[in-house]
């Protein structure tokens, strides 16, 4: 794997940042997490607008624009013979002293990891996953703002922890005022007769990518898709409950908090949708040429 740093692209081996990194230190940067299909990168444009969102959320000047950006990522794709893939786009604030002060981090590191992943077993996507709901509460949308995609993930990282612990591989957190934000790594939707609710991402989530896809898909299949505010019983009342994530895809949650959602499979229309997903991917995405 060749890895792409600062315009360079070095071997894993020597692919090596500073230990003053204040990415390292305090988790100051921004992140995305995109997909490869068919030899195209999956809605690249809107990553990188949401990076540069990212970014700009945290005071952090993104050193290259966002054109020169995608042609890192579709680089970096071709350099890796990436046609089906997962890549990872990270800009840390860059080398600074041991305090905080982020003005004195001079050089953003830009680096670009295209490889693959498998977030969930195979098998998942056809039984469907069990989740839980846990107390450690999404951030506060004034302390870190979910739709800041940063590098600090000790929040989610916190709520995994409490998944695995009860043998479960994802769930679902709260907002600070008790209501569904997200899951862990993914977005949430909740079906109840024709209607799709998801929580708006002012409730406490990423304005996922993916999440914005399956509405618009939805919405072609005649659903009526709304953000709305969530409660648990909202969940433990769905005829069908799903997870989306440019990771995860579109993955059906068959039990929450050991309430059976619909009849513990995978519903009819998660199917249908990720068959329409599934579609989208064929067609959509910056070519790597
Ligand atoms: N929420 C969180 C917390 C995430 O980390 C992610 C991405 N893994 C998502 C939602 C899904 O966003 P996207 O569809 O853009 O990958």
């Amino acid at each position: 794997m060749k890895i792409y740093i600062n315009g360079k692209y070095y071997s894993e081996k020597d692919a090596k940042i500073s230990v003053f990194d204040h990415g390292l230190l305090y988790g100051d940067g921004v992140f995305e997490g995109i997909r490869a299909y068919h030899g195209k990168v999956f809605f690249c444009n809107e990553h990188i607008d949401r990076l540069f969102d990212s970014a700009k959320a945290i005071a952090l000047k993104v050193p290259m624009s966002k054109k020169k950006m995608v042609e890192a990522v579709v680089d970096a794709c071709k350099k890796n013979k990436i046609t089906n893939g997962y890549i990872r786009l990270i800009i840390t604030r860059g080398v600074g002293s041991l305090g905080l002060n982020p003005y004195l981090c001079k050089t953003p590191q830009v680096i670009i990891i295209a490889g693959d992943i498998q977030l969930y077993p195979k098998k998942l996507y056809e039984t469907g996953m069990p989740v839980i709901t846990v107390g450690t509460v999404r951030n506060h949308v004034e302390a870190l703002n979910p739709r800041i995609k940063s590098l600090n993930y000790l929040n989610n990282v916190m709520a995994k922890i409490e998944a695995i612990n009860s043998n479960v591989m994802e769930c679902i957190m709260m907002n600070p005022q008790g209501f569904v934000a997200e899951a862990s790594g993914d977005n949430v939707f909740a079906l109840k007769g024709n209607v799709l609710r998801t929580p708006p991402s002012w409730c406490g989530a990423l304005e996922g990518i993916t999440r914005n896809a399956v509405m618009e898909l939805a919405r072609e299949e005649g659903l009526d898709v709304r953000e709305d505010v969530l409660t648990r019983y909202d969940l433990f009342t769905a005829d069908e409950v799903f997870l989306t994530g440019t990771a995860a895809e579109i993955i059906a949650v068959i039990d929450v908090d050991k309430r059976k959602i619909g009849t513990g499979k995978p519903g009819k229309v998660t199917i249908k949708l990720l068959a329409a997903f599934s579609e989208l991917t064929k067609k959509n995405g910056v070519p790597i040429i």
